[in-house]
């Protein structure tokens, strides 16, 4: 629950307060402001289109160039909202086809800016806006009154100056958006959830003064953010197994108190399992290794800290009052076991090898893990000495037969 509410915070808490703080602020504010505010949203889609060019995330690229397009189109028919065929058109544009392209980026494959890929999604953009431009140019009222009809003859069924199409719109992307979101968890999806929220809104409350402007704004705001957050986790978090890596370890050991424990966790024969299994079995089985010293009770902070090894500290614990939260980790990963997929099942002349430190039941395989633990004191006083102390208590470990802990 708190992975999905944790998404819906950034937007609710910038969208809320644009809304009652900046909003009304708008109105009162000097000449000069008054005169930057239109530019705004141009200003946040530039740096977004940057970030994303340079951390080459082409879809938040696709979509930033998009929300610009868009814009640019209300900037021209829309401020002030006129009522004539083309101010519908282009309103018609943001609140059905902007929607949908933003679900629709959302869930393609990150290919790249300037390949081949990147050019053709170019391509389907300018497709759509030619169909505008062809549209504005021909000014086809049978085309429009079309798109803005009620499907069904129900009108509570359009929000606002919403129409039909356009809510099915918003609906539908919101739909997939979320699923997308949900399914893969990363900043830049829950980016692409603010901003579309933030779109939707924007539509619905168009014709209130500056409304359209700060929302789009806001919403390239919360993608930028999302493009920001993907880079600093690119850089402190393990991308395979999604925890905190190396570098963030390094951080965090500065940062401890005067007492601490430090764990140092190390898969048994993962060589061999590599070898028996392959080398993307063990990747399932780190992740399900991982995602289970996740768990740790006792108040750890887990760590990958390299290859099949991984570190936990305790702040502010000693070694005597951890024992027992690392011994049942310990126990939980013995118990714990991966389903292998058929196409991943080894090879016939593989089978049967079953190895000491991991087990094969049906098609399912786990392993064990060795730890060694170690506190601060007199002789261990930094960080590094207690890693090291750790590590010669997991070696220990390792010699009396593995699958336990030492201390
Ligand atoms: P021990 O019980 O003494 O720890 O034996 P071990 O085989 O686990 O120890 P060793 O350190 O010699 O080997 C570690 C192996 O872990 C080497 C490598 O094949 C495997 N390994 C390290 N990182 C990864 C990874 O990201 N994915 C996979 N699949 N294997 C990895
Ligand atoms: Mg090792
Ligand atoms: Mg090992």
């Amino acid at each position: 629950m708190k992975k999905i509410a944790r998404p819906l915070l950034l937007p609710l808490i910038l969208l809320g307060s644009s809304y009652f703080f900046i909003l009304p602020y708008i109105g009162t504010a000097g000449g000069t402001f008054r005169k930057a505010f239109p530019y705004l949203p141009y200003i946040v889609f530039a740096i977004g289109i940057m970030l994303s060019f340079r951390f080459n995330v082409s879809r938040s690229f696709h979509i930033l160039i998009l929300m610009l397009l868009g814009y640019y189109g209300y900037t021209l028919f829309l401020q002030p909202a006129r009522g004539d065929i083309s101010s519908k058109i282009v309103f018609g544009a943001l609140s059905i086809l902007l929607p949908l392209n933003i679900a629709f980026f959302s869930v393609l494959k990150e290919r790249g800016i300037l390949t081949g890929h990147g050019i053709a999604r170019i391509m389907f953009i300018l497709l759509q806006v030619g169909f505008i431009f062809r549209l504005l140019t021909v000014q086809d009222a049978l085309l429009y009154s079309n798109i803005s009809r009620d499907f069904i003859s129900l009108p509570a069924l359009s929000i606002g100056p919403l129409s039909q199409a356009a809510t099915g719109a918003a609906l539908l992307s919101a739909i997939i958006v979320s699923l997308t979101m949900i399914a893969k968890r990363t900043p830049i999806e829950n980016g692409f959830f603010g901003l579309l929220l933030a779109l939707i809104l924007a539509c619905s409350f168009y014709s209130r003064e500056n409304f359209f402007t700060l929302f789009v704004a806001m919403g390239g705001l919360i993608l930028c953010l999302g493009i920001v957050q993907k880079s600093h986790d690119m850089a402190y978090r393990d991308e395979l197994t999604g925890l905190p890596g190396r570098r963030a370890l390094n951080e965090r050991l500065l940062m401890l108190g005067r007492d601490y424990a430090i764990a140092m966790l190390d898969i048994d024969h993962f060589k061999r399992f590599n070898d028996t299994y392959g080398h993307d079995i063990g990747d399932q089985v780190l992740k399900m290794v991982a995602s289970r010293i996740r768990l740790v009770t006792g108040g750890g902070k887990p760590y990958r800290y390299g290859g099949e090894e991984f570190t936990v500290i305790f702040p502010k614990k000693e070694v005597a009052s951890i024992l027992t939260h690392l011994e049942s980790l310990r126990v939980d990963i013995e118990g714990y076991s991966v389903a292998i997929r058929g196409k991943d099942r080894p090879k016939k002349s593989e089978k049967g090898k079953i190895q000491r430190g991991s087990k094969k039941t049906g098609h399912r395989v786990s392993v064990t893990i060795s730890i060694g633990v170690a506190e601060r004191s007199d002789e261990t006083g930094t960080p590094e000495a207690v890693i090291k102390s750790a590590d010669e208590a997991l070696y220990r470990a390792k010699k009396k037969g593995r699958n336990c802990v030492s201390k």
